[in-house]
């Protein structure tokens, strides 16, 4: 490799090592459920985004292996030459009919979705407002249109209100938010930000990612949660998190943007389509998703259950319903060494720190699904109890 750039990628990878520290991925065992293997151990495992314990669904794999059967692995091909199967299309439908939108678009994944929105749609006379606390790939989307941004304080919808006056003489002004904030499983306030979109002739953009399938009697998300379904302008989301969990995301909306999406969205035409078998699989999770409300209501139950039993054991927890469980651990390392005793007691969740959050609000986010017994949610209960020594300790 070129002597110059290895140089440099090796002393800033040394500065790296001796301040933040570098990052190791955690090779885990074993399929995605309530429980993995870590380092020759099983762990209960409160760190993915199966929040309906869909990824380990027997129909759903099923629905994999099936339309693996059928179509083979890959399609080799992008969706607008010949990578297009009757399974894209029907979990296309199947997401429109499940967010209450006219149309649905597929992408490989949410970040490509989201790299792919606001290019296709932008140009310099538009304004984008984006909230603070948005997802990284709302804001590369954001970045990689020719839109003005202007970014507003997380929730504070009076500056975004300023925003959108200030703007007034745009084309459009979009206003970008996620309906649940995967840092803190805070809930946008979605009646007052549809009112502002309407009230001023603004578009309403929401990345339904932490909320689609888990939010809303029928999971339709953070829209049907408020009783707003079908009122949010351009939705986004992902099939890998509730969803089955595998992988890919959509755009989903009225049927003249979802088609503007396929005509020009360049992470739509210029890359591979989605494997045949993890839309089969993310098909038969919505259906699912749909049918089954009692999965919604085991999963509401277990979060109220581990919510509360935290605040008893004196730990700090913002309050919430959605089951992203932040335990804030402020300061140096603490969130880090709780983590840590968790593991000894065989629980899995994970420390968050500066720069992924800000420094002073340290973190353990914890992630309920319906998945998990009463046991797994006692044992995580019982680690959090017997961590607090670490506190005692700091
Ligand atoms: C997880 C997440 C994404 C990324 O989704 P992928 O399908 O994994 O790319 C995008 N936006 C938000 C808000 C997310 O939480």
């Amino acid at each position: 490799m070129n002597a110059a750039l290895l140089h440099r990628l090796r002393a800033e990878l040394d500065e790296r090592r001796a301040t933040t520290g570098l990052r190791r991925d955690l090779v885990v065992s074993g399929a995605q459920g309530p429980a993995l293997g870590v380092g020759g151990e099983w762990l209960v495992n409160f760190a993915s985004n199966d929040y309906l314990g869909l990824a380990g669904d027997p129909e759903v794999l099923d629905a994999a292996r099936r339309a693996l059967r059928e179509t083979g692995l890959g399609v080799a091909a992008g969706r607008v030459l010949c990578g297009t199967r009757a399974v894209h299309g029907e979990l296309e439908a199947g997401i429109a009919e499940l967010v209450g939108a006219e149309d649905a678009v597929l992408y490989t994944s949410c970040f490509d979705a989201n790299l792919g929105l606001f290019d296709a749609l932008l140009g310099p006379q538009d304004v984008v407002l984006s909230d603070a606390l948005n997802h990284a790939s709302l804001i590369d989307g954001i970045r990689l249109s020719r839109a003005r941004r202007r970014v507003f304080a997380h929730g504070d919808l009076d500056e975004l209100e300023r925003h959108l006056t200030e703007f007034a003489g745009a084309r459009h002004r979009l206003i970008v938010t996620d309906g649940v904030f995967s840092m803190d499983g805070d809930v946008a306030a979605l009646p007052r930000l549809c009112e502002l979109a309407e009230r001023h002739d603004a578009v309403l953009v929401v990345d339904d990612s932490h909320a689609t399938g888990v939010l809303g009697t029928t999971g339709g998300g953070t829209a049907e949660h408020f009783g707003l379904k079908g009122r949010v302008d351009v939705l986004t989301g992902t099939l890998g998190k509730a969803l089955g969990g595998a992988a890919g995301g959509f755009v989903a909306g009225d049927r003249a943007l979802v088609e503007t999406l396929r005509q020009v969205s360049r992470p739509y035409i210029f890359t591979n389509a989605m494997a045949p078998a993890l839309a089969g699989a993310a098909l038969a999770a919505i259906r699912i998703a749909r049918r089954r409300p009692d999965l919604r209501e085991r999963l509401a139950a277990n979060t109220a259950w581990l919510r509360r039993a935290l605040h008893d054991l004196g730990y700090e927890v913002p309050p919430g319903e959605h089951p992203i469980i932040p335990v804030m651990l402020r300061g140096g390392t603490l969130a880090l060494d709780v983590a840590a005793a968790l593991r000894r007691e065989g629980v899995l969740a994970f420390a968050l720190s500066h720069p992924v959050v800000p420094a002073g609000e340290e973190r353990i986010r914890v992630q309920v699904s319906a998945a998990h017994t009463a046991g797994q949610l006692e044992r995580a209960a019982a680690a959090f109890g017997r961590a607090r020594a670490v506190l005692a300790g700091s």
